[in-house]
């Protein structure tokens, strides 16, 4: 008999488009985001796990469609959109960078609210998730044996907040950036350092030989993050001169190389940078 019990569950499993050899991408409609699937002989590692409860045991039954064996859960940084569906894959190891289980801890319940003003009908559901820190952290570098495979985590520095991860699968070149890299809309800069991000970028660009699964998005590869970091270059040294001419972010703003919204956050995250304020 198949795997895929039923039409709705062959339908879910052609969701998850298998981008190299067993990993996996899944792209919800719930703020665009990705999860990935790296799957070994004796661990599935989930990357991120939506932002609530229901999204969380929504992703985790239909990972049942790929897999019946362990999972392992990595969370590519603190946001809601990545994070709040942990408690969903509770007992499993639930790895992060060390700032991202205490940034869940300090910041989720103004999130919760504020997601819940912003989505009246769905409340409930965001004031009442589970926040679930991850249980195993680290500041660099961490490399996890799934079984025939390996997948290093890594802090490669500051860039979309302070505590982004970087998955890399080295068998298939395949790497998961989380919202380092973003597709379908300009990068979030709400929580960045715009000033780090570039060199960020840098490390990822030196992994990227294959697939990169962006945060929130379509799969992209290596053109596209020289792309995206030669923006996030540009307003790095667009904020630097600015201030070094006695300018402010406002007089920066025209010569930004992203939209106007965008680019009130990311300068004005950036000149806080500079001034030794972040
Ligand atoms: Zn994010």
């Amino acid at each position: 008999m198949s795997p895929f019990g039923t039409r709705s569950a062959a339908r879910a499993a052609r969701m998850w488009h298998e981008v190299a050899d067993k990993v996996f991408v899944r792209r919800f409609l719930d703020f665009n985001v990705n999860v990935g699937l790296v799957v070994g002989d004796n661990a599935t590692l989930v990357i991120d796990t939506r932002g609530s409860d229901r999204q969380g045991r929504e992703l985790a039954s239909e990972i049942r469609w790929i897999t019946h064996g362990k999972l392992v859960v990595a969370n590519t940084h603190h946001h809601y959109d990545h994070a709040f569906g942990n408690s969903a894959f509770l007992p499993a190891e639930i790895w992060g960078h060390e700032q991202c289980a205490a940034r869940l801890r300090s910041d989720s319940r103004t999130t919760q609210y504020a997601l819940a003003a912003a989505m009246p009908e769905f409340a409930a559901e965001y004031t009442d998730a589970h926040i679930t820190p991850p249980n195993k952290t680290f500041r660099d570098s961490v490399s996890l044996e799934l079984g025939g495979r390996k997948v290093e985590l890594t802090h490669y520095g500051r860039g979309h907040t302070d505590n982004d991860i970087v998955a890399v699968v080295p068998d298939v070149h395949v790497v998961f950036a989380g919202d380092l890299v973003e597709q379908g809309a300009p990068p979030s800069f709400e929580d960045s350092y715009p000033m780090d991000w570039p060199g960020t970028m840098g490390r990822i660009l030196d992994v990227a030989l294959g697939p990169v699964i962006p945060g929130h998005g379509e799969v992209v590869g290596r053109s596209f993050v020289e792309g995206q970091l030669a923006d996030l270059s540009a307003l790095a040294q667009l904020a630097r001169r600015v201030r070094f001419d006695g300018g402010s972010a406002d007089d920066a703003m025209p010569l930004s190389p992203f939209p106007a919204r965008v680019a009130r956050v990311a300068l004005t995250r950036a000149f806080a940078q500079l001034a030794g304020e972040l």
